[in-house]
């Protein structure tokens, strides 16, 4: 059985910034959870930051720019946590190393699993298409990231 990667809160852990998970219930999902061995794991959380916390966006909508150094991630309230998420990325990376993880199915549209799409950076609650600082990670280090709306292509990817 393959080890695949999935967001904490993707898999009902209440880790989100708000105290709250995200739990799935499509089929494509459960049917992940059954025919992988699914390692459960926030980036966030593992980078030091508490739960809940004030919602953060990457200020230059881009995760390759922060983890290059040129870009941050700051909190509504004015708190650089450039140092927390990237922490917590590469905590994620050396999971994925540890366990041989090739695959991910991630949160769509946090700043720090996101896959297709993140916040803009303003807190105007507008999306751009962009990767956040974990994905974008993983992505430099050839681990296939998706979210929980293409699920279906993880499970084509693990030919399943
Ligand atoms: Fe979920 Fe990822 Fe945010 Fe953690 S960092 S709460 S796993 S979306």
């Amino acid at each position: 059985m393959k080890k695949v990667l999935v967001s904490a809160c993707l898999m009902g852990k209440k880790v989100r910034y708000d105290g709250n998970a995200l739990p799935q219930e499509s089929q494509a999902f459960q049917r992940l959870t059954q025919l992988a061995d699914i390692v459960t794991f926030c980036p966030e959380v593992a980078g030091g930051l508490p739960t809940p916390r004030p919602p953060a966006e990457i200020n230059v909508a881009d995760g390759d720019l922060v983890i290059a150094g040129k870009g941050k991630v700051i909190s509504v309230n004015a708190i650089d946590v450039t140092h927390q998420f990237a922490l917590g990325a590469q905590k994620t990376l050396d999971l994925c190393r540890q366990q041989n993880i090739e695959i991910a199915v991630l949160t769509e549209s946090s700043p720090s699993c996101g896959s297709s799409l993140i916040y803009s950076g303003e807190f105007a609650g507008r999306k751009v298409p962009g990767h956040g600082v974990t994905t974008a990670l993983l992505r430099q280090h050839g681990i296939k990231v998706f979210s929980q709306f293409t699920v279906e292509d993880a499970l084509a990817e693990l030919e399943l």
